[in-house]
């Protein structure tokens, strides 16, 4: 057995334990092993074999006694007992299930146990059949909504969010540079474009190692990278394949005398390079992944740097995120020539952003302090943050009532004090639009709250009137100052809502509200056209990361991307402001 069939079983394994119920660190512990072992370069077949030093396994880190006494199994028998056991409840195809909207760990036992159900194929017929229907807290609506699911997972399932894809790119790339004379690997195509989904990854490499002559040998070692589980195609100097998680990975090994020709070829978008050819034709140069060359003497005019390319087009360099045919060359254009206005914006970056305005605590459904969601914000160079934690509506998240709100807005006031200005900690709420646009908590609560964020956590069914109505009346409270996460979507799980982003973000523009990117890739919510739409109407842009622990505080990295995409200056966004006094008057004004 090899190490991606032994990571398969340990990572269905912690999938089977989710769907029992099983506590959080334990199905951790099962996904990390899963990824440790997919990533050993030695195969741990060998390091079990039995003339094999016992000590080897347990040198290897996240391996302890019991991982390696499952891996031991699972080399000799084929499986293991706590999977045997699972087995004999679940079915492994179960996990997909798990993917759908409405079907957690219980609801997918449940179809299992009363129904026999376990794969999607299955769970459609069962729906379709209005079996459903009969198991208790579904019904037809349940269905309709799942059946709708079942179809967009399908749609779905070949794409990868940003995040995931530029996981597995810094994995590989760090397995690819080992090649003695590999130098650099960068990912091209969507993901350097910071597209919030990616189809497939674009790895170039360069490096000595690269060049016509002696490329052979660093093929062979891509070809043979222990992440692969399926190698397609092989070729002079590609590599394609697929990972367990059946993202198709290509691997091009360049010379170093066009990989800025690659790069910008490789990188795309489509629409971009089309442009950028016509501009070339149109001074009698020709474009390809090679060069820009000259047609009437074949002269190369630029191919080692991107940069290069771009001026000798008489075009500035244009940054990754902004190819997309929008406009982007005309700005270059007007750039590399002086011009006083219409050239390239001075895209925002991560260093811009002084603060985070929207994460939640243990007082609902986050897993760190008041006072470690400051220190952790501190480590990242913020300067202020916001602890907006959930409203009673939520129940599931332990939302509070006005009296909590309250009570635990005066914890929050108590450990900004004890920070002494290390940071400043606002305090705050995420209030619950409720189904008519009313908020979930008393006016007078909200009035002594800094940073009030309302959000729609329910209801996500009504028809476009109706919910763009209900937000628009909940903003127009005075004292909401950010509008959260403003579509709803989830990213490859669930569709917006149906509202008019436009009416909305035009009224919170009048208003001083501030509408919200939510920089968690599982929202990414406003999206990249609709912040360009949201900039278009006036409207200041707050990026929030909504951590639920420290750790997701770093989603900044990945919002700022969809900013650049949408051409934002760090004066679009208020919490680029230096420090928490500046930030407050950027939001809207309380009389
Ligand atoms: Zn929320
Ligand atoms: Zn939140």
């Amino acid at each position: 057995m090899d190490n991606i069939a032994l990571a398969r079983l340990l990572d269905e394994t912690a999938s089977l334990l989710e769907i029992d119920g099983a506590d959080v660190f334990r199905v951790r512990s099962y996904r990390r092993a899963a990824e440790t072992v997919e990533q050993q370069t030695i195969q741990l077949a060998t390091l079990l074999a039995p003339d094999a030093d016992p000590k080897l396994l347990l040198a290897i880190p996240g391996i302890g006694k019991g991982m390696a006494a499952n891996l031991r199994d699972l080399v000799d028998t084929g499986t293991m007992p706590l999977r045997e056991e699972l087995l004999t409840k679940y079915r492994a195809t179960m996990l997909d299930l798990l993917r759908l909207p409405g079907m957690g760990p219980k609801t997918v036992a449940l179809v299992w146990s009363a129904l026999q159900v376990s794969n999607m194929d299955e769970l459609e017929a069962a729906a379709k059949a209005g079996q459903l229907n009969e198991l208790p807290r579904m019904g037809e609506k349940f269905t309709t909504k799942l059946l709708k699911g079942i179809e967009d997972y399908r749609k779905n399932s070949s794409r990868f969010r940003i995040d995931v894809a530029r996981e597995f790119a810094e994995r590989i790339s760090a397995l690819i540079l080992a090649f003695p004379g590999i130098e650099t690997v960068t990912p091209a195509g969507s993901l350097r474009r910071g597209r919030e989904t990616v189809g497939d990854l674009d790895l170039l490499a360069t490096g000595p190692a690269c060049e016509p002559d002696v490329v052979a040998a660093a093929v062979q070692h891509v070809a043979t990278l222990p992440l692969i589980d399926n190698l397609l195609a092989r070729g002079q100097n590609k590599v394609t394949f697929t990972l367990r998680n059946n993202l198709q990975v290509d691997v091009r090994l360049l010379p170093r005398v066009s990989y800025g020709a690659a790069m910008q070829y490789f990188t795309g978008s489509k629409h971009h390079n089309v442009a950028l050819r016509q501009r070339a034709i149109k001074r009698g140069l020709t474009l390809s992944e090679y060069a820009l060359v000259r047609l009437e003497d074949n002269k190369i005019i630029a191919s080692e740097t991107e940069e290069a390319i771009y001026n000798a087009l008489d075009l500035a360099y244009i940054p990754p995120e902004l190819r997309e045919n929008n406009g982007e060359i005309e700005a270059a254009a007007a750039s590399f020539s002086g011009a006083a206005t219409g050239g390239l914006p001075k895209l925002i970056t991560l260093a811009d952003i002084r603060g985070d305005v929207h994460m939640h605590t243990t007082e609902t459904d986050g897993t760190a302090s008041i006072r470690e969601m400051a220190e952790a914000a501190i480590a990242r160079g913020r300067k202020y943050i916001a602890i907006t934690d959930h409203s009673k509506n939520l129940a599931m998240t332990n939302g509070m009532d006005d009296a909590r709100a309250l009570a635990h807005a005066a914890r929050v006031r108590q450990v900004n004090a004890e920070m002494e200005g290390r940071i400043h900690i606002f305090t705050g709420v995420e209030v619950d639009i409720l189904a008519e646009g009313e908020l979930d908590l008393e006016d007078a609560t909200l009035a002594q709250l800094d940073i009030v964020v309302a959000s729609v956590h329910s209801r996500f069914d009504q028809p476009k009137e109706v919910i763009t109505a209900r937000i628009i009346r909940a903003i127009e409270n005075p004292y909401v100052r950010i509008l959260g996460h403003p579509t709803g979507r989830k990213l490859l799980k669930r569709d917006a809502y149906a509202v008019d982003v436009e009416a909305v973000c035009r009224r919170a523009a009048e208003l001083g509200v501030a509408v919200e990117h939510n920089a968690a890739p599982a929202r990414t919510d406003l999206s990249d056209a609709n912040l360009r739409l949201a900039k278009s109407l006036g409207c200041r842009i707050s990026m929030n990361t909504d951590a639920h622990a420290t750790g997701e505080m770093d989603y900044m990295e990945d919002g700022i991307v969809q900013l650049r995409r949408a051409w934002l200056t760090a004066d679009d966004v208020v919490n680029t402001a230096a420090t928490a006094e500046e930030f407050l008057g950027r939001l809207r004004k309380r009389s």
